[in-house]
C-alpha cells in the first residue's frame, strides 16, 4: 500500500466507494490517511466518502470537547463537499455503526487512521471482526509512523531521539496536493450543525478563547510562526504567551504536526528556539504514542517504569503533611494559590501551561493518600477539563510526573521516592508566581 499504511484485514472490493472512517485526524488538507483511501478509490474507479462516528461520551469529555469537535466538523463537512467527498455523520456506538453502514452502502474497503487508545483499538478490532472487505489503517498524526519508528516502548528521550531523527529526512516530504474524488451519485444526508452545537453548548464549560477547526488552526500556526517562535526560549514562564497554543489542533487532527514543520523549515527562525520547539513537537509528542501503542497500561500504575514502582511502593506508607479528596482538588480548595491558580486556569479555559502542568500534577501525587488515587485524580481531571485531554501526551505527562516514565531517578525524599520534585520556590525562582496567580484567580 504506502509506507504509513498497514493492512488490517484482507477481503475482497465490493460494489460501493471506499469508505475513510475518519477518527483521529479530523482534516481534509495534510492527512495520509484520507490521501490512501482517495488514491485506492482512483487507482480502482470507485468513489471515496467520509464516516464520522459521534458517540454519546468519550473518556471523560463533556460538552467543551465535544461543541469544539463538532464546530470543526461543520468545517471539514463544507470542504469535503469541495471536492466532492460526501461525509456521514452518525451517533452511536462505532462498533454497531462502522459495519451497518459498510453494508448498507455495499463499500469496497474500508480506511482510517491510527490511534494509540485502547478505546479506539478496541472498536476498530469489532469493526474488523464484523466486515468481509479489506481495512487499512494509516499512521496520518505522526510524522514517522509510530510501527516504523520503534517495534517497542523506548525508555527515555534520548533513545527515541536516536531513533527517529534519522528518519526525519524520508517522511518529512510535502503532501500532495489532494485531488477531487469520482462523483459517486451519493449524497449524505445533511447535517444539522446548528443544533448539534447548541446541543454541545450548554454552559458552564464552553470555551470563546479559541476558534475550532483547520481554519482556527492555521491562523493559530501563523501567528505563533510569525509572532512568537522566536521567544519559545521563555516556554517555562506560563507568564509569557511564547508557546504555541496548538494542542487542541494537535490532538482533534484539526492540523497535522508534519505540516507545522514542513511551514518552520521555510522560515528564518532563531537556532535556538526552533531546536527546543520541535523536540517537543515531534520528540516528545511522537514519544508519548509509542508509550500508548505499546503499553496498554499507560493510564496506570503498572504502566509506569520498574524504577518508579519500587521508588513509589517503598514509601507507600510515608506520612503526608497534606491529603485531599478529588472534589478538594477539583474545586482548586488545596492550601496552596499557586496550585489552585493552575486548577483554575484548566477549568475556566481548557487549558493549562506546560510547566504548571508538571507542578500541578506532581502536588497530587505528593498530597493523595496514594500514587494510584494521584494517577486518577490527575486523568480524571485532565481528561475532564482540558481540551487537548484524552490525548497520549496526557497519559505520559502524567505518567512522567507521577511515575518517572521517560525520566531518570533523584535523590530519595518522603512520598516521592526517587521521582523528580518540584516546589514552590523552585517555581518563584523561574517566574513571577504573584502575577499568574491573579491572572487565574476566580470571584
Ligand atoms: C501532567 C501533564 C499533563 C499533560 N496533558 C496533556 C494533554 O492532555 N494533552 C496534550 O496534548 N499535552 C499534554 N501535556 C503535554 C504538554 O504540557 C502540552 O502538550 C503543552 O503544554 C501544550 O501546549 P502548547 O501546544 O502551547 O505546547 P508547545 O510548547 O507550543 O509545544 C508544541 C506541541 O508539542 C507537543 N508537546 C509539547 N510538550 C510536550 C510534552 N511534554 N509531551 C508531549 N508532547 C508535547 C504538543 O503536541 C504541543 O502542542 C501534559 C503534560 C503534563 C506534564
Amino acid at each position: 500500500m504506502n509506507k504509513r499504511t498497514i493492512q488490517i484485514k484482507s477481503g475482497t472490493l465490493n460494489k460501493g466507494p471506499v469508505v475513510y472512517w475518519m477518527s483521529r485526524d479530523q482534516r481534509i488538507h495534510d492527512n495520509w490517511a484520507l490521501l490512501t483511501a482517495l488514491r485506492f478509490s482512483k487507482e480502482n474507479k470507485l468513489p471515496t466518502v467520509i464516516v464520522f462516528n459521534l458517540t454519546g461520551g468519550f473518556l471523560g469529555a463533556g460538552n467543551r470537547q465535544f461543541g469544539f469537535m463538532i464546530s470543526g466538523l461543520e468545517e471539514i463537512y463544507n470542504t469535503a463537499a469541495e471536492y466532492n467527498i460526501p461525509f456521514y455523520l452518525l451517533r452511536g456506538e462505532p462498533g454497531v455503526n462502522i459495519p451497518e453502514f459498510l453494508e448498507a452502502t455495499s463499500a469496497s474497503a474500508l480506511f482510517t487512521d491510527l490511534d494509540p487508545l485502547k478505546i479506539k483499538r478496541k472498536w476498530l478490532k469489532e469493526i474488523s471482526a464484523k466486515v468481509k472487505i479489506p481495512v487499512y489503517q494509516t499512521d496520518a498524526h505522526n510524522i514517522v509512523p509510530l510501527f516504523r519508528v520503534s517495534g517497542k516502548q523506548e525508555f527515555s528521550a534520548m533513545h527515541f531521539r536516536k531513533k527517529i531523527v534519522p528518519l526525519l529526512r524520508e517522511y518529512l516530504e510535502e503532501y500532495p496536493p489532494i485531488f477531487k474524488a469520482e462523483k459517486s451519485g451519493m449524497n449524505a444526508p445533511s447535517t444539522d450543525f446548528e443544533s448539534l452545537k447548541k446541543e454541545y453548548a450548554a454552559p458552564p464549560f464552553e470555551v470563546d478563547w479559541i476558534s475550532a477547526g483547520p481554519e482556527g488552526a492555521y491562523k493559530t500556526l501563523e501567528n505563533f510562526l510569525h509572532k512568537r517562535i522566536n521567544n519559545y526560549n521563555t516556554k517555562n514562564d506560563p507568564n509569557s504567551n511564547s508557546v504555541s497554543g496548538l494542542s487542541p489542533y494537535l490532538h482533534f487532527g484539526n492540523l497535522s504536526a508534519q505540516r507545522v514543520v514542513l511551514n518552520i523549515e521555510r522560515m528564518d527562525v532563531d537556532p535556538e528556539c526552533r531546536a527546543s520547539f520541535l523536540d517537543e513537537l515531534i520528540v516528545r509528542r511522537e514519544l508519548s504514542d509509542n508509550f500508548c501503542w505499546y503499553n496498554q497500561s499507560y493510564d496506570r500504575f503498572e504502566g509506569f517504569p520498574q524504577w518508579g514502582k519500587d521508588s513509589l511502593e517503598k514509601h507507600r506508607n510515608d506520612e503526608r503533611e497534606f491529603i485531599y479528596k478529588r472534589s478538594v482538588f477539583e474545586k482548586a480548595k488545596t492550601h496552596d494559590p499557586l496550585w489552585n491558580a493552575a486548577q483554575n486556569e484548566m477549568v475556566l479555559k481548557g487549558k493549562m501551561h506546560g510547566y504548571m502542568r508538571m507542578y500541578w500534577c506532581k502536588k497530587i501525587l505528593e498530597w493523595s493518600s496514594s500514587p494510584e488515587e494521584a494517577l486518577q485524580t490527575a486523568v480524571y481531571l485532565n481528561d475532564k477539563y482540558e481540551l487537548d485531554g484524552r490525548d497520549p501526551n496526557g497519559y505520559a505527562g502524567i505518567a512522567w510526573s507521577i511515575g518517572g516514565l521517560h525520566d531518570r531517578p533523584f535523590a530519595e525524599r518522603p512520598v516521592y521516592g526517587r521521582i523528580r520534585y518540584m516546589n514552590y520556590n523552585g517555581c518563584k525562582r523561574k517566574f513571577d508566581v504573584e502575577k499568574y496567580i491573579q491572572n487565574n484567580m476566580t470571584g
